[in-house]
């Protein structure tokens, strides 16, 4: 059985401004002639490369596709996706056939052969059947997550039919005539703030007490948390530990207004803040400052804070809780995972002073470049 294969690579970057969630941008990734965007390796239907048209599906010739992820995709920053659609437009007589969608593990190239890739395929998803004719989008949040894990290399997303029963899918190719029905890939993102330690700078480096993923209450699949004790050392002095224990200022990690403070037997005194600012849980990220001392909470319901603005004051308030320690919590949309096979997707994206959540060890001291407060 032969087997075809149609290749995309897309390139050039349209901004479009989306305000809904606070953050969220949308991109629009098409293709554009001047850059190399164009499918390969379909020989079928034409002489060569640079197809018109892309096919899926068949009988004795079995038509596969792979799609190039877009090696080009320069979005500023680090950022979270919400959603990512490869957009094709479905086209011919031919009767659709179904087919499943894989995410490719292994790099390529136009010049790979065909085998390369088909035994280096993530477990596959169906995915709907394409209409005859009409606008097509499949879901590709999963596989964008996964190649942003291995940037600027050539994976992609190979589609494969699921019957050998003598259907196609037709879809117009980035060669097309018709530019506005050639695929392009949308992807709506969220900006993650910049974290910065909760407690001063001034040259301070803070003890990591307890590191995110040692146990349910430091990470689940929508949180990370790290708790940072009173303890410190200073750049200039840094074996010397710093002991002190008093009024020692908890600061707001990022900007962002404050949703809910208070206190729970589990938390002590805690504030809360929302960080895309809209005031909700399940959209953006929260920054949650457990265990202050008593009377110490600086910041009321509704205010809003810039980073570095005092919350409160260190402590050990709370059933249970042992030492003088900030347990800061990061949370992402409340709900967890948005991916589907439910990595960590989100919240990888986080860093505190340019760190992964998760690279914080316990014991280790890190330098805060907050603001600097002097305290007692
Ligand atoms: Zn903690």
């Amino acid at each position: 059985m032969k087997m075809k294969t149609g290749l995309l690579m897309v390139a050039c970057v349209i901004l479009l401004a989306n305000n809904l969630f606070g953050y969220p941008e949308r991109y629009y990734i098409r293709n554009d002639a001047v850059t190399a965007d164009k499918w390969f390796g379909t020989h079928y239907h034409t002489t060569g490369v640079n197809d018109q048209i892309m096919k899926i599906g068949g009988w004795g010739d079995n038509y596969y596709a792979l799609f190039m992820m877009p090696v080009h995709l320069n979005v500023p920053g680090r950022k979270l996706l919400h959603s990512a659609t490869l957009n094709m437009y479905s086209f011919g007589s031919l009767r659709p056939t179904s087919m499943k969608k894989y995410f490719v593990l292994t790099p390529w190239s136009e010049t790979s052969t065909t085998d390369h890739w088909s035994t280096q395929l993530r477990t596959p998803v169906s995915i709907p059947v394409p209409p005859v004719n009409g606008a097509y989008s499949i879901d590709i949040l999963d596989e964008m997550f996964l190649w942003l894990n291995f940037p600027n290399t050539n994976r992609g997303i190979a589609f494969i039919p699921e019957n050998n029963d003598n259907r196609a899918n037709i879809f117009l190719s980035s060669e097309n005539s018709r530019g506005a029905q050639r695929p392009y890939i949308e992807i709506v993102y969220e900006k993650v703030p910049d974290f910065k330690l909760p407690l001063p700078g001034g040259g301070r480096y803070w003890r990591c007490s307890t590191a995110a993923g040692g146990s349910s209450t430091h990470q689940l699949k929508n949180y990370y948390a790290i708790d940072l004790s009173y303890r410190h050392v200073l750049e200039s002095a840094p074996t010397v530990e710093i002991n002190t224990k008093t009024r020692i200022p908890i600061l707001a990690a990022a900007d962002g207004i404050v949703i809910t403070n208070g206190y729970t037997a589990a938390n002590g005194n805690y504030v809360v803040i929302d960080h895309d600012k809209d005031g909700k849980w399940e959209t953006g990220f929260q920054t949650v400052y457990l265990h202050m001392t008593n009377n110490s909470i600086a910041v009321a319901i509704g205010q809003k804070v810039r980073t570095g603005d005092v919350l409160g004051i260190i402590g050990d308030t709370g059933t249970g809780v042992t030492g003088i320690h900030v347990h800061f919590q990061i949370w992402f949309q409340h709900l967890g995972s948005i991916m589907s096979n439910g990595d960590n997707g989100a919240l990888n994206f986080v860093r505190i002073e340019n760190r992964a959540v998760s690279s914080f060890v316990e014991g280790t001291f890190y330098k805060s470049n907050n603001t600097n407060y002097d305290f007692d």
